[in-house]
């Protein structure tokens, strides 16, 4: 069915569209296994100097969700350590952060904790985007087979006839105030994000591209902050944890490098007071800090808020099909990461399916010689091994959606009608608290977190499930109640938020 072909007879000249993270991983992994690789971004690089430099100074217009925080999953973690492992130390020099299993441990477990094999894999990366990026891109400018071409807008693809089918050739680009030109290569790989317009360009030439898109109904915020000096950051407290879900708010902290941190926040679409309140960085704070997980980090004696709180709207789930009826949309074109699959920021796995899918791309292109089956296994993989991610992704985002409007309702708890939905949230339940008493089942909840294994694949060891069960048995409402953290209701944040804006008022003289 497919045929091994010797390194020297794949193609060679690889343009990369976009330098955001997947671009620079599929770039990096290219030009592992020898090809000639040429990143052509239109945002400039990163500014000269160190992550705050970059976080505050760099002008990424390209990819939206820059001052937003993100973590690297351990599925990340490990394919760069494996493969770039001076990478990794670099990330650490610039003060990254490794947050090992035994980090995430619940105290419950900590105490009788004895390593196993396999857990020093289970560890995710931390710092701001703007110190990722920045890294990351340095490291691969200095590859030898790696270009970076910043300032070069892509604004078109050069494309020939092949059959019934389209070869795509290289691309044109410009460079602001010059004549457009040409790119040849034998390989085009859209790393161009969620808003890349290969697609349209392709389409408009009659490929075809079929498309899923399911709103998730959320708006996600974010506010940095920095620790005041000689402050430390909090120890963690089982009762007020620094993640949790109100029914109304989902909220979270990202702990950054050196001092800094982001607190995000995300919201049901039709929360239209609370959208309201949020943008104003002092209400953010008022939220914030009315919940006890997260004033232990924002009080005002502990940490200084670094930016405005700001938001990202439009979350969907997208899933777009680069084969449509056995046919591909173009040979020699790859689309990766968000031009192809993308999922909920809050659950943080953008990154990681990223770069599975750049590592998915270079293998394919290793063992198969036609651009057809490369078309055609390159989808087929990316089915195999990113579908199970979008699909419980997708899953959980609805059963999000019947939370947050259930709550919108006045149902508090929200108590789900059909009974298959409450025994699915019973059984949530069940796990949430025996992932906190069991190991065995924590580890197998996390390798599921860590994407190192098909979601939910650690359910099919019986001992899981058994412990699972039990606490099942002993009672569906456990499953509601392991749910629930410290928090105000929603009736009482709102009322919280009306005194902080009339506080507001008063301070800033009725201006608002
Ligand atoms: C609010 C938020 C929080 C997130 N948090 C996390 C997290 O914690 N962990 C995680 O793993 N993921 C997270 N994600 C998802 C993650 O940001 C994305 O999945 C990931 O950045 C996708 O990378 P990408 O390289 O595919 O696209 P992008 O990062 O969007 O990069 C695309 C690049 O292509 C360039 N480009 C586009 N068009 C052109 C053109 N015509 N010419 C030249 N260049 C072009 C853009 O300038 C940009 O640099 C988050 C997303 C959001 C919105």
């Amino acid at each position: 069915m497919c045929s091994e072909v010797a390194n020297s007879d794949l193609p060679r000249r690889v343009i990369v569209v976009g330098a955001g993270i997947t671009g620079l991983c599929t770039g990096l992994a290219l030009a592992r296994a020898g090809r000639e690789v040429t990143i052509v971004e239109r945002d400039p690089p990163p500014p000269d100097g160190g992550p705050d430099e970059a976080f505050f100074g760099w002008n990424r217009r390209g990819a939206a969700q820059f001052r937003h925080p993100h973590a690297f999953l351990a599925v990340m973690s490990n394919l760069l350590e494996d493969s770039f492992p001076d990478l990794i130390d670099e990330f650490f020099e610039a003060g990254a952060r490794k947050v090992t299993f035994e980090d995430m441990l619940p105290d419950e477990l900590k105490q009788s904790y004895v390593p196993a094999p396999g857990d020093e894999r289970m560890w995710l990366l931390m710092c701001r985007r703007a110190t990722m990026e920045t890294v990351f891109r340095r490291y691969a400018e200095r590859q030898h087979n790696v270009e970076i071409q910043s300032g070069v807008n892509v604004i078109g693809v050069r494309t020939a006839p092949e059959g019934d089918l389209i070869r795509v050739e290289g691309i044109d680009v410009q460079r602001r105030g010059e004549a457009p030109f040409g790119m040849a290569a034998d390989l085009v790989v859209d790393a161009g994000g969620r808003n890349s317009k290969l697609k349209r360009w392709l389409m408009d030439l009659g490929a075809s591209i079929a498309t899923e898109d399911d709103d998730a109904e959320i708006v996600y915020y974010t506010r940095h902050y920095r620790l005041l000096p000689g402050v430390d950051e909090p120890a963690r407290d089982p009762g007020n944890p620094s993640t949790g879900d109100l029914g109304y708010v989902r909220y979270g902290v990202f702990p950054g490098e050196g001092g800094h941190f982001a607190v995000i926040v995300c919201i049901h679409d039709a929360e239209q007071a609370l959208h309201q309140a949020v943008r104003h960085g002092e209400i953010f704070d008022a939220m914030c800090r009315s919940i006890p997980g997260l004033n232990r980090w924002v009080s005002e004696q502990r940490a200084v808020a670094t930016t405005e709180s700001f938001g990202f709207s439009d979350i969907h789930a997208v899933w777009h099909h680069y084969v449509v009826d056995g046919k591909p949309t173009a040979l020699n074109y790859f689309a990766v990461g968000d031009a192809a699959v993308r999922t909920n920021p809050l659950y943080g796995r953008g990154c990681s399916t990223g770069i599975m899918h750049a590592h998915i791309l270079v293998d394919v292109i290793e063992a198969f010689e036609s651009p057809l089956q490369r078309a055609l296994e390159f989808d087929r993989r990316t089915e195999q091994e990113l579908r199970p991610i979008f699909k419980a992704s997708l899953d959980d985002d609805r059963k999000a959606i019947i939370r947050a409007k259930a709550v919108m309702a006045g149902e508090q708890p929200a108590r789900p009608k059909s009974i298959r939905a409450r025994l699915t949230g019973a059984f949530s339940g069940a796990l949430r608290i025996a992932s906190r008493r069991h190991i065995r089942v924590f580890r197998g909840a996390l390798r599921t977190f860590n994407l190192l294994e098909k979601p939910g694949e650690f359910m099919k060891d019986r001992v899981v499930l058994l412990l699972t069960l039990r606490y099942l048995l002993r009672g569906a409402g456990a499953g509601a109640a392991s749910r629930t953290v410290n928090g105000p209701g929603r009736e009482e944040m709102l009322s919280i938020i009306e005194k902080a804006l009339d506080r507001s008022r008063v301070e800033h003289g009725n201006q608002q």
